[in-house]
Parts: C-alpha cells; structure tokens; sequence
C-alpha cells in the first residue's frame, strides 16, 4: 500500500503541529506523498475555522514546502471544505467535501463538537430522533459533492463518530438513509474516506464507515482513500493497519491517492 495521507491538519486550523513538522514526520515514516486538507473558512464560525488572512497563510506555507521537499516527498495543498463554505477551489490542488453542521435559520450546528454536543443536535433539531438527524445528514453529503465536487469526500459517517461511546447501532433506518446516499455518490466516481481519526483520539475502536458499509460501498462500486484526519503527527497512520484489513474483507483491491493529474488508483 502507498503511504500517504490526504487528510492533515496543521496549527493553522485545529491541529497540533506545524506544516513542517508534519513533512518530516512523514518523510521519517516513508510516505510518498503528503496532502494538507486546512478546514475552510466559514463566516458563521470564526472561532473554530480559520479566518481568510490565515487561510492566505497556509497557502504560502504550503507551496513553500512543496517546493522545499520535492526531491523527498510529494505534497499537495488541498482543503476540507465545509457544505456551508465557500472557498475558491481554484486555489487549491484537490479539496475534500465534509459536512459539519445542521443549519436552522441562521444558526450553524456543530455536529463534530463532541458527544453532548452531537445529542443537543439531535433534541433540539430532530426532537430526539436520531434516525431522523442521519437522513439530514446524509442528504447534505450529497448535497456538498454536487455542490463542491470534491476529490474524496470527508468522513461518509461522520456522525457516527461517538456511536461506540452512546452506544448507538446502526438502524434500519440508519442504514437505508445511508445506503440511499452511497447509491447517489457512487456515479460521481468520488472516492470515500476510510477515515481513522475517531480511533487515534480514543473515540472508537474501528475506522468508519463500518463493516457493513464498506461492505455495501464495494458492491455498490465505490472507491477508497485512506485518511488519518490527522490532528497530531504521532497519528499521522494511526489505525491504518486495521483499516487496510477491513478494506481488505469487504473486497477492496485499491485505494484512491492524490496526483498532480487528480486521484489514481493503487493496489492496497
Ligand atoms: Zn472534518
Ligand atoms: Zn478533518
């Protein structure tokens, strides 16, 4: 399997470390290529998201590495963009498309604020009703590959991040909800996360999405990309033994990295 991550995040939004530590950190464990996905600039949100100035930044700084270590590492500046975000994808070299917010009115709903926040979501918005919030959500991943057309998009399951610690199943409902949107993803050709970062921060024990979807994913004809949604450089692969084995079962043979010609396909 290619050792990459697409998913990275610096201290210029909510991660630990600097771009440059992340770098060498991934040239220490053989990476062959690095992509940095800053979270986007939400008006709404200040206080979690960067502001534009920062945004401008992190460009510079990233180019500036690319260029630094391009006989050691291939790396690639990209952005998490948000549903509710507008950012010039012209600025970027690949973007990943994530949904974190449930919007009432003019109020935007973190639904990746932790496990109390996540049921105050679902109260509030969906009179409880869980099953009700994840069709919503659902329908805005779909919403924001038509609306960004993303190279991967982010963390299919998102909400589902904290199931392990609410003891939430899977529902049938749950489950038509999200096979629903895999079925209307999947003739965009984007790739789906396996996503790991739940599991570096103690959160879950598995990747998301789970075994089943995976499973569905792959009859469904769905592609992969491994993603550490790293946050801390000691997790940049955090899990990714695991994850490769579930990819593995499900019956995935390859797994989705960024090029300078878009997103190839290499055996896992
Ligand atoms: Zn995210
Ligand atoms: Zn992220």
């Amino acid at each position: 399997m290619i050792k990459s991550n697409f998913h990275t995040h610096t201290c210029f939004c909510d991660g630990k470390n600097t771009p440059r530590e992340m770098v060498l950190e991934a040239i220490e464990r053989g990476f062959t290529t690095l992509g940095f996905s800053m979270h986007s600039f939400l008006q709404q949100d200040l206080h979690i998201v960067p502001s534009r100035d920062r945004e401008t930044a992190y460009i510079r700084e990233i180019l500036a590495l690319k260029e630094e270590f391009k006989d050691e590492i291939e790396i690639f500046l990209g952005l998490e963009q948000d549903l509710y975000s507008d950012a010039p994808k012209s600025d970027f070299e690949y973007l990943i498309g994530s949904v974190h917010y449930i919007k009432r009115g003019d109020t935007y709903y973190s639904i990746d604020g932790g496990k109390e926040k996540l049921r105050l979501v679902v109260d509030k918005c969906f009179g409880g009703d869980f099953d009700a919030f994840a069709e919503e959500y659902f329908s805005l991943v779909c919403e924001v590959a038509e609306k960004i057309k993303p190279d991967i998009i982010g963390h299919f399951d998102l909400i589902m991040k904290y199931c392990e610690q609410i003891e939430l199943p899977e529902s049938d409902r749950y489950l038509a909800a999200a096979k629903r949107a895999i079925k209307n993803l999947v003739p965009l050709g984007i790739p789906f996360e396996i996503n790991t970062g739940a599991m570096s921060r103690g959160l879950r024990t598995t990747p998301y999405p789970s075994k089943t979807l995976l499973k569905f994913m792959f009859d469904s004809g769905a592609k992969i990309v491994f993603s550490s949604d790293c946050h801390n450089k000691d997790f940049l692969e955090y899990g990714f033994d695991l994850a490769e084995k579930m990819a593995k079962d499900a019956g995935f043979t390859e797994h989705g990295i960024i090029t300078e010609n878009g997103v190839i396909y290499m055996p896992i």
